[in-house]
């Protein structure tokens, strides 16, 4: 469904309309909680005791729950389970059940289904874990797992194995082997926070563990991947700013896949990220009738660019375990990098990649420039499909032809 590059149909809007239509700051608004004071709505810890987590409490929300939804939201406690904030829950539209949004959070039947290749843990984080809660996969960096909470649960979440705990896995992270494993060993450069959700934590325990990072010589350099911003940019306070801006370099990775999950509070939230001189960038998962469409990719990484977030990686979507409903295939993934570079700020383009099943790691998937390497030139095409040739010997050293003949000797 790539709705630049195929005919438009007469009654929907031109793709260039629905480009700016998407690209518009909109509120989350109060939605169902107009009662509540400023004062609690903008409490990031009222949003998290809000949140809608219950079959009965959704489905009083929104009456409208599509029988896949309401026999996979009863089940949801058994795979992953079903995690709102208000904040996010505003986002959606009830009316329509196709609604990106919704796709991404509210459980569905098909989420039970599983495909013989499916894993439970598709990027085999767990046998590549020296001690529990630590991932030490690529040579000079580690993911640290802090917590198996976040503020809303992603119907296609990689690590739902753990999170949530839905599944009785149990996890405790062990904070001391985790940084005596790092401290330990010298090549780790290099670590990344995530889990569930690192900025769930309160300040002075980010700040407890962060300072013990720190404090290991070797470590030039911490990232927080967190999906708090997109769910609760409540909790992107000043002080957490404050406290953050203390152990630089330090990154942050956000997760959003759609537009209309950049509201207004949202690009407040990343602003005061912005000022606090934390470089920003986002991680989209490809997701089938939420994000593999080239018109809505483009208003994404378009609007991630006015938030100040560089848009990072686009991930096909793991083969986790009843995820067959929600993943696009490569070929989608295709089109929409071919769609987008060259014919968007480069800084808008993200690399595609897909993290090799079983523990392979990040693979990017590039659509092929490079038509032909002779022995005397490469032939390539650009982003409209003009040739051209670059000349190279086969070898890669660049052509060199010394003159001849002195034309005119007297200038020597
Ligand atoms: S926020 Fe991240 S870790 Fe949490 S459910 Fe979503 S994808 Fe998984």
């Amino acid at each position: 469904m790539l709705t630049e590059t195929t005919t438009e149909n007469q009654d929907e809007p031109p793709a260039s309309a629905t480009l700016a239509s998407l690209k518009e700051f909109h509120s989350a608004g109060r939605g169902f909680w107009a009662e509540v004071s400023d004062a609690e709505w903008n409490d990031w810890r009222w949003q998290l005791k809000h949140r809608i987590t219950s079959l009965e409490r959704l489905q009083r929300l929104m009456p409208t729950l599509t029988p896949e939804e309401y026999a996979g939201t009863m089940l949801a406690n058994r795979k992953l389970a079903l995690a709102i904030t208000p904040h996010f829950f505003n986002l959606i539209d009830p009316a329509d059940a196709k609604c990106p949004i919704r796709r991404q959070v509210i459980p569905r039947l098909e989420e039970t289904w599983t495909a013989p290749w499916e894993m439970t843990d598709p990027c085999g984080e767990d046998s590549h874990s020296p001690v529990p809660g630590l991932v030490h996969r690529y040579p000079d960096r580690v993911l640290f797992l802090v917590t198996d909470r976040c503020a809303s649960y992603c119907r296609y979440c990689t690590r739902s194995r753990l999170v949530s705990n839905a599944t009785g896995y149990d996890f405790h992270p062990h904070f001391d082997r985790q940084v005596e494993y790092i401290a330990k060993t010298p090549a780790v450069r290099d670590v990344l926070l995530s889990g569930g959700d690192p900025l769930l934590f309160s300040d002075e325990k980010l700040e407890y563990l962060l300072s013990r990072l720190r404090a290991i010589p070797h470590v030039e350099f911490v990232r927080i991947g967190t999906r708090i911003p997109v769910f609760l940019p409540q909790r992107i306070t000043p002080e957490l700013c404050a406290m953050l801006r203390q152990f630089h370099p330090l990154f942050l990775s956000i997760h959003s896949n759609h537009p209309r999950e950049l509201t207004t509070e949202v690009r407040e939230a990343l602003g005061r990220l912005a000022e606090a001189g934390i470089p920003l960038g986002n991680q989209s998962v490809l997701l089938r009738d939420v994000n593999d469409d080239l018109t809505v990719m483009k208003a994404h990484v378009q609007k991630l660019l006015l938030c100040r977030v560089r848009p990072y990686y686009i991930y096909q979507c793991d083969l986790i375990a009843g995820s067959a409903h929600l993943r696009a295939s490569v070929r989608q993934g295709l089109e929409i990098m071919e769609g987008l570079r060259g014919h968007t700020t480069g800084y808008a383009v993200p690399q595609y990649v897909i993290d090799a099943p079983g523990g392979g790691g990040k693979v990017p998937i590039t659509p092929e420039y490079v038509l032909s390497r002779n022995a005397d030139r490469v032939v390539f095409r650009n982003y409209e499909g003009r040739i051209f040739e670059y000349p190279e010997a086969n070898d890669g050293r660049p052509l060199f032809r010394a003159p001849q003949r002195l034309e005119e000797p007297e200038l020597v």
